[in-house]
């Protein structure tokens, strides 16, 4: 019996608003426990809700981003459990009217998109919950604290319709969707402070079939290769247990990562029943036209636009472009040394070489690299090279000392004398200097040694400390030697 795996995702992520979704309070992440607090997100009674315009926005970018059509209205609502990270005993979110539906990722958006269509089922806001900390104190053995910083963080829920087949596919779906929401600035894309995270649901059934199979969902997975082997392993479980002929049960599974399975959290007996009713203290969420086209209009270019963009506009192949765009900000980097007069071929060698060398080896990011050398600085070094001032092997050590130094490649160039000497009447100078040095080898090159020429070729650059224009000192060498015959 051959099956196939069906995968669908739910992916929460934060959004990127200076304050929470519900109150003032600041969502900086790391501050010292329950500092970022106050009535409304603490859940105390009384307490009102006020919806943080930002968030929206945010939102709205979110879903437009996916290709979802945003509801006119949409409506919040209380989703009802019990948890001790939860003081209201409930979470605002949206049910039956999400913020947006409907959207779709095309088959290879991207170099590395993924492979078939994926249909996006919903977008929606809610809020987070706060965070349980089960380790790092005293009496971490017994007790449990919880911090509540993160309680009111404004969230999108993406939901995916369940077009996936494949863990790796999953995995890089995840990947390419966390490059939209990073590239449109809604989320900063860091799985390990938690501001993205997803559930992945998984069932198996014939290839021939076409219903469904009972789903297992997977909570909380917070890297790739935990999504991607947290589906291969629960793909096997699962196949395995249809060969047996055993029953597949809905179920809630946790990934262990020390032991490299699933293991059961609650089964769909103890399935939650959230009571979900709308949220009375909220109005219905009304989006006029203007007010999303408004947000469409000043959307950031998206990814893989962006790459087929740069392809075209510069004539890149494809591997720069991936690479140039792999770091987030060497494109930008790259176009603005272009805009700065740059021949493209040379800004994307001195990006992907000198610049990327030098932002690894000192551990700094393209941002603290921009101020340390921005990209126009580093276009009129490229300037220099182009007009012949200085050669290509002497701009290595002027960009050395500009990124030190933070001075400019003229002043460099001029207080330093790196300026190649172009001058034929002072080239012409050291060579008969060096000529009148070497007469040995001028004889032995007039005896027909042509080897010699290398040589004086050699004393001649040394002579200028590398400095001479080689061309010009090979020609004015040669006519000189043969006038002397
Ligand atoms: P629930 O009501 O349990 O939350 P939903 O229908 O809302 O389930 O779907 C949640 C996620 O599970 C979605 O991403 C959806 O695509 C996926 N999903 C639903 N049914 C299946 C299935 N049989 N196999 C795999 N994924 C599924
Ligand atoms: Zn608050
Ligand atoms: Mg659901």
């Amino acid at each position: 019996m051959t099956c196939e795996a069906v995968i669908g995702l739910e992916i929460h992520a934060q959004l990127r608003t200076a304050s929470k979704i519900f109150c003032g309070c600041s969502t900086a992440f790391g501050a010292p426990p329950n500092t970022h607090v106050c009535p409304v997100c603490l859940g105390f009674p009384g307490a009102l809700p006020v919806l943080n315009r930002s968030a929206v926005d945010f939102g709205i970018r979110a879903a437009l981003a996916l290709g979802c059509r945003v509801n006119p209205t949409s409506i919040f609502a209380r989703k009802n459990y019990f948890y001790p990270d939860l003081p209201k005993g409930y979470q605002i979110s949206q049910y039956e009217r999400p913020l947006a539906e409907r959207g779709l990722i095309e088959a290879n958006a991207d170099y590395w998109g993924p492979e078939r269509d994926i249909r996006i089922t919903r977008v929606h806001l809610e809020e987070d919950a706060g965070k349980l900390l089960h380790e790092g104190f005293a009496d971490s053995e017994r007790r449990s604290y919880v911090d509540l910083n993160r309680a009111g963080t404004p969230l999108v829920e993406i939901v995916t319709e369940p077009d996936l087949r494949q863990a790796k596919e999953a995995a890089s779906f995840f990947g390419y969707l966390r490059e939209l929401l990073m590239a449109m600035d809604v989320n900063d894309g860091n799985m390990e402070e938690g501001s993205l995270r997803c559930d992945a649901n998984v069932s198996i059934r014939q290839l021939s079939s076409e219903s469904l199979g009972v789903k297992v969902e997977v909570k909380n997975l917070n890297s790739f290769r935990f999504l991607e082997r947290a589906l291969d392993y629960e793909i096997e479980r699962q196949a395995e247990m249809l060969r047996r002929g055993e029953p597949i049960l809905q179920e809630t599974r946790l990934w262990d990562s020390d032991s490299d399975t699933t293991v059961s959290m609650r089964s769909k007996e103890h399935a939650h029943d959230y009571r979900y009713f709308p949220e009375p203290d909220l109005p219905p969420l009304v989006l006029d036209d203007a007010r999303v086209k408004e947000i469409r209009e000043a959307m950031p270019e998206a990814p893989a636009a962006k790459r087929r963009r740069l392809e075209k506009m510069y004539g890149l192949a494809r591997l720069d472009v991936v690479n140039l765009t792999i770091e987030p900000g060497l494109d930008g980097y790259f176009e603005e040394m272009v805009r700065h007069q740059a021949n493209p071929r040379e800004a994307k060698n001195w990006v992907l070489g000198a610049v990327r060398a030098k932002i690894n080896e000192a551990r700094v990011g393209v941002a603290q690299m921009r101020s340390a050398l921005s990209p126009a600085a580093l276009a009129s070094l490229l300037a220099l090279v182009e007009k012949g001032a200085i050669s290509g092997a002497m701009a290595k050590g002027v960009f050395e000392t500009m990124f030190q130094s933070g001075r400019s490649a003229d002043d460099i160039v001029r207080d330093e004398g790196l300026a190649q000497i172009d001058d034929d009447a002072q080239i012409a100078e050291l060579i008969a200097g060096v000529l009148a040095e070497n007469g040995d080898a001028v004889a032995q090159y007039h005896a027909g040694k042509a080897a010699t020429f290398g040589f004086l070729v050699g004393q001649v650059m040394k002579a200028t400390r590398g400095k001479a224009n080689p061309k010009r000192v090979n020609d004015l060498l040669r006519k000189r030697l043969d006038a002397d015959r």
